[in-house]
């Protein structure tokens, strides 16, 4: 596995390959790697003849107040499993070997970028797709694969890249899950035993809620207030939000009456959780 750090290096490696005739593939990752990131490698190799994997903490994307410093770093783990699933390449840049001193452009992306994570995390998405543009000019993939586990994410980048006229395929890989239903995240690892004992309890209240949301008989503001209280009274410390929506365009939906994907955002303590789920007949 090559494991490069600056932008010449990672143009020069992927061209060489592309003049190979080869299909390249991106991944990319902030690191503090899990199953959830490995089984996007696996999904890259289907689709390609060469994986790169990026490792970076994005600065873009985390708000004054939050995770940043703290947010979980271990490359030498990181490159052990991306190597031992088969990774050809690992991108991981230095934050200077990104970002000229006086970079200042962001990108912006309206409808699918808003609400939802973006109301209590405004800069987040805007740090996403301005990195993930970044990081696909400087790889030009032929695809590059993202998790479901972050589903407005996953709508941001298509848009985006759509917008852009970035020619990449943006490939949704699915969520994976520890046994008792949590959504494996880098975050998980903030959680006591005892928070960790009740955080699967989102992913089984979201399947609750979609389950009554499909019956059709209550609105879905109805189900959302009784799932609301569900996790609270489970321990949640505060819910951020419930959202069944639209699953293309993520716009709220009351009603199960198009292909719908329930959103959600969850704190336990100091540990903030997302997880989602589809919600179609
Ligand atoms: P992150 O390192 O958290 O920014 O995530 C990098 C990529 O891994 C994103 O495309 C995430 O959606 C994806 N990912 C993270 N956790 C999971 C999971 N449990 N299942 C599937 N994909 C995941």
């Amino acid at each position: 596995m090559i494991i490069v750090k600056t932008k010449p290096e990672i143009r020069d490696a992927v061209a060489k390959w592309r003049s190979a005739g080869k299909r390249i593939s991106a991944v990319p990752t902030m690191g503090a790697l899990h199953q959830g990131h490995l089984s996007l490698i696996d999904t890259a190799k289907q689709h390609s003849d060469r994986v790169v994997a990026t490792i970076f903490v994005n600065p873009l994307q985390f708000g004054p107040n939050e995770d940043f410093k703290t947010y979980p770093r271990d490359m030498d783990h990181d490159l052990a499993l991306l190597e031992a699933q088969g990774c050809d390449l690992v991108f991981a840049p230095e934050h200077t070997d990104l970002f000229a001193p006086d970079f200042s452009t962001k990108i912006s992306v309206a409808g699918v970028g808003e609400d939802h994570c973006a109301v209590t995390r405004p800069q987040f998405f805007d740090g996403v797709a301005t990195i993930v543009a970044k990081l696909l000019i400087n790889l030009a993939p032929d695809l590059a694969v993202f998790g479901e586990k972050d589903y407005q994410q996953l709508m941001v980048i298509r848009r985006m890249t759509r917008d852009l006229d970035i020619d990449v395929k943006i490939v949704g890989s699915p969520i994976i899950r520890e046994t008792d239903g949590l959504a494996m995240s880098s975050r998980n690892q903030y959680l006591s035993s005892s928070e960790r004992a009740i955080a699967p309890k989102l992913f089984e209240t979201l399947n609750l809620a979609a389950e009554i949301f499909l019956q059709g008989e209550s609105d879905w503001p109805v189900i959302s207030e009784w799932a609301s209280t569900r996790l609270t009274d489970a321990g949640f410390s505060k819910v951020d939000y419930l959202n069944m929506t639209d699953a293309a365009t993520l716009t709220h939906i009351v009603k199960p009456d198009q292909p719908a994907r329930l959103l959600a955002a969850a704190w336990i303590g100091r540990t903030r959780l997302i997880d989602n789920i589809p919600a179609s007949a």
